[in-house]
């Protein structure tokens, strides 16, 4: 049991940083409301128990004060319903129940609001970033937060890598019993951890996506852990490159190839097998209706570029993946969202979800290939989604997230 599940929240006004900052159109609507729906247990848990919610966000990245496109007001009837509504009998909810809304997160509305909020109520608090000294980590500021709720709980895992006022220096107005994590923010933790420190071999890790800069140093940090990397997706064609091969127009950053040797070295040091993809899908432009051949990797004909891992390399992929115990997916193998170049992400995610089945663990990360086991419906198929792609990213370099560290260290 969690430090968070074990406390009885009755009487307590519970102050909880959560990520909201999802996706909004231009009508103000929430168009992807996973975020929300990740933090309602750990709301829910609390308002049970007999106690109250304070929600602190920020939404967007206002340059300059408060903007109504940024207000997290527009999030308020995604919450309600995620909340209340489909759930009219169920933890004692009324339907008197709202959220409240202070349009302010600090000042005398915000401070009346938080001293008259009654058990089962929720009060949201408008965008944390209107004002500089979020980011900045200022001490007043996050003193004055404190002052408004007498527990801190942190689920917000997607800003965990941020030294801000509400995600890390909050924490030191609080008594080590009085903060802790949220369920979503254990169970990303947890599930981190038993990647990077409990993992059972053989370890895979499926590392992709567009970028090799974006990537190294999460693959320098697993040459220590895993016992193979698979490296799919754009990024390959630089570590082709650099081993001699040919690569046509394919997506390739110069200034990396003496990187990648080095990573290619030193995996042979540490006995750590990196799989490239040996064959890909070709194409003679960057569109959905390009013409297609499959091609050995590192011949690739002047003027085509590599948009997908190919059959034999997926059939390698998938062996590797199927002798697995513990997998680590961040990034896609190709250009998946256009048809002609999905078919080898779709047979990883599908690979990973089999290995799950038969009681390997999997941990998926990061924006885009969240966005793939969505897309092929595998999300309740692999053992955990991370919510937090950036944060996520930094915990795999080996880094200390503050957020993490400012409720661990007491
Ligand atoms: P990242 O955000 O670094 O994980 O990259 C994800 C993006 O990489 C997706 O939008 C993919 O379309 C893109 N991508 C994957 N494979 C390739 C490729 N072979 N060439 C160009 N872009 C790619």
């Amino acid at each position: 049991m969690s430090k968070f599940s074990d406390f009885n929240f009755s009487g307590h006004k519970a102050l909880i940083r959560v990520d909201f900052n999802v996706p909004i159109d231009m009508d103000f609507n929430v168009t992807d409301n996973t975020r929300i729906t990740a933090t309602i247990p750990t709301i829910k848990k609390i308002l049970a128990d007999g106690g109250s919610v304070i929600l602190m966000t920020h939404l967007g990245r206002p340059k300059d004060g408060a903007v109504d496109k940024y207000s997290v007001k527009h999030l308020i009837n995604s919450l309600y319903k995620l909340l209340y509504v489909g759930h009219p009998n169920s933890d004692n909810y009324n339907e008197n129940t709202k959220v409240l809304f202070a349009d302010d997160c600090i000042g005398t509305q915000a401070v009346l609001a938080a001293s008259i909020l009654k058990p089962g109520e929720v009060l949201l608090l408008e965008n944390l970033r209107f004002y500089k000294e979020e980011e900045k980590g200022d001490k007043v500021f996050a003193e004055k937060l404190s002052k408004l709720g007498d527990v801190y709980v942190n689920d917000a895992f997607g800003t965990a890598h941020r030294a801000h006022a509400s995600t890390a220096v909050i924490a030191n107005f609080f008594p080590a019993e009085k903060k802790m994590f949220g369920l979503l923010m254990n169970a990303e933790v947890l599930s981190a951890e038993k990647v990077l420190h409990q993992s059972q071999k053989p370890f895979t890790a499926i590392i992709g996506g567009a970028k090799v800069s974006d990537k190294i140093l999460v693959i320098e940090n697993l040459l220590h852990r895993a016992t193979d990397i698979i490296i799919g997706g754009g990024m390959a064609y630089t570590f082709l490159k650099a081993r001699g091969g040919k690569i046509g127009s394919s997506l390739c950053e110069d200034d990396r190839l003496q990187t990648a040797l080095n990573i290619l070295e030193m995996a042979k040091q540490k006995n750590v097998s990196i799989h490239l993809p040996e064959d890909s899908v070709i194409a003679d432009k960057f569109a959905a209706d390009a013409n297609t051949e499959i091609c050995p990797s590192d011949v690739i004909p002047d003027g085509w570029m590599g948009l997908d891992i190919g059959p034999k390399a997926t059939g390698i992929f998938n062996e590797i993946i199927g002798k697995s115990k513990t997998i680590l997916w961040n990034g896609p193998m190709g250009v998946f969202e256009m048809e002609k170049f999905q078919a080898g992400t779709k047979a990883v995610a599908e690979a990973v979800a089999a290995s799950t089945a038969n009681g390997a663990f999997s941990l998926v990360g990061g924006g885009d290939s969240v966005a793939a086991v969505n897309k092929f419906n595998l999300a309740n198929k692999v053992s955990y989604v991370s919510t937090g792609g950036g944060a996520m990213l930094e915990y795999f370099e080996g880094k200390t997230l503050p957020g993490i560290a400012a409720i661990k260290k007491d």
